[in-house]
């Protein structure tokens, strides 16, 4: 019997949806029997007449499919889906294709099998704001100010990088997020998914994390999978753009394989709305001197949003890796960084320099190249922080790296073009 898995029906309930469905005895270690897919949408700070029970099932098929679809190209299954909108159905190959060039080593299969095409496009007119994620980080805020004149809906996930458990730290997110939206005359939506727990993650990893290079997650289901849930929202508010931010641009040295690039992103469509990853042409230097200049121009108090560390109030832990190379571009860009959410303090400059000179750091050492040089360039910032003088002669040929034994292939995570 061919493998399959099949979306046997959608039910709504206020702004929750839930998806029902069956797969093959086969494919029973890649699922969690536990949980069912459900997705929960905030629309208290959305302007909208209807809700998500008025969407189409043939829309809200889609994020199950986002999450779905590669499941089933990579275990080569047959996937049934009673209703889907013919929009997105008709992107399906490219999506995959755009997958398949991402990860040419692995085999992108399967069948897609839709019992009834819906075409929702001329039902929606797009005369709606466009939708952009926004996780109040560096590149979600760029791109943010780079609409700003759109007035964007920000569109914010409790499930991936805020888990679903923090719930006292996500309504302090939540709560700074909602004022930045008012503050700024955008509406907001929030939505918890438990996208990372409907599936068996582990299993997943195990099949495919050594061809992958990394995790399910930060390889297939990041982007994909996060993206697909803006179309009920997308639907609803008639709109033609969803916005996702970039993690990479394309003038970066060394090209970073992600789960949300544009060979992939920018084929999604759904209804009438076309996903764009924004800010690729922007590095993350760019970006950080781009969002303070904005911050300063329409004086906004701007809360920047980076740590992996799951607090139960807003804040950033500004020790960490990621912490602290936010908290130096903003410094480097002449621009204090505990305006923005960071505590920069003397002690940071030793701690950063014992980071750069002992660590690897294989992703972001461009970017902190970036942030040195342009301490270099805005040689004003060091007379002002003279414990910062270490980084004019600080060179990163003559580093001493402690040598760490990579957990999986590193020839996959990174290629150079
Ligand atoms: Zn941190």
């Amino acid at each position: 019997m061919q493998s399959f898995i099949k979306l046997d029906s959608i039910k709504t309930h206020g702004n929750s949806i839930s998806y029902d469905f069956s797969y093959s005895e086969d494919l029973n270690q890649y699922f969690n029997k536990q949980e069912t897919f459900t997705i929960e949408y905030d629309l208290k700070n959305f302007n909208s007449a209807q809700n998500i029970s008025d969407v189409p099932v043939s829309i809200l098929a889609i994020p199950f499919l986002g999450n779905v679809l590669p499941i089933s190209w990579l275990l080569n299954t047959d996937l049934i889906v009673p209703e889907l909108d013919k929009c997105f159905y008709k992107q399906i190959p490219d999506i995959k294709n755009g997958f398949a060039k991402t990860y040419p080593n692995l085999s992108f299969q399967g069948t897609l099998s839709v019992l009834q095409i819906i075409d929702n496009t001329n039902l929606v007119p797009t005369t709606g704001n466009p939708i952009s994620f926004f996780s109040s980080g560096v590149d979600a805020w760029q791109t943010l100010c780079e609409h700003y004149d759109e007035k964007p809906v920000l569109l914010t996930m409790f499930g991936a990088d805020f888990y679903l458990e923090n719930t006292k730290g996500n309504r302090a997110i939540a709560k700074h997020i909602e004022s930045t939206a008012k503050q700024l005359n955008c509406e907001n939506v929030f939505f918890n998914s438990n996208l990372r727990k409907f599936i068996n993650e582990s299993a997943l990893n195990e099949r495919f994390e050594k061809k992958l290079g990394l995790h399910w997650w930060n390889r297939i289901q990041y982007g994909f999978g996060v993206i697909t849930h803006a179309a009920p929202i997308a639907y609803l508010k008639n709109s033609k753009t969803v916005y996702i931010a970039s993690s990479y641009s394309y003038k970066d040295r060394v090209h970073h394989l992600d789960a949300s690039n544009p060979q992939i992103d920018n084929y999604i469509m759904f209804g009438s709305a076309q996903v764009i990853h924004d800010g690729y042409d922007y590095t993350r230097q760019d970006k950080i001197y781009n969002i303070c200049h904005f911050a300063k121009k329409h004086n906004i108090p701007m809360f920047i949003h980076v740590c992996w560390k799951q607090f139960d109030n807003l804040q950033n832990c500004s020790t960490c890796e990621k912490c602290l190379r936010t908290c130096m571009g903003i410094l480097a860009e002449g621009f204090n960084p505990n305006d923005f959410g960071f505590k920069y303090e003397k002690e940071s400059s030793q701690l950063v320099k014992q980071m750069l000179s002992t660590k690897e750091l294989p992703v972001s050492m461009e970017m902190w190249e970036q942030i040195l040089y342009r301490f270099k360039m805005n040689a004003g910032i060091i007379e002002q922080y003279p414990e910062l003088k270490w980084i004019l002669s600080f060179d990163f040929n003559k580093r001493k790296l402690k040598k760490h034994k990579p957990k999986c292939n590193t020839k996959l995570i990174i290629y150079s073009v």
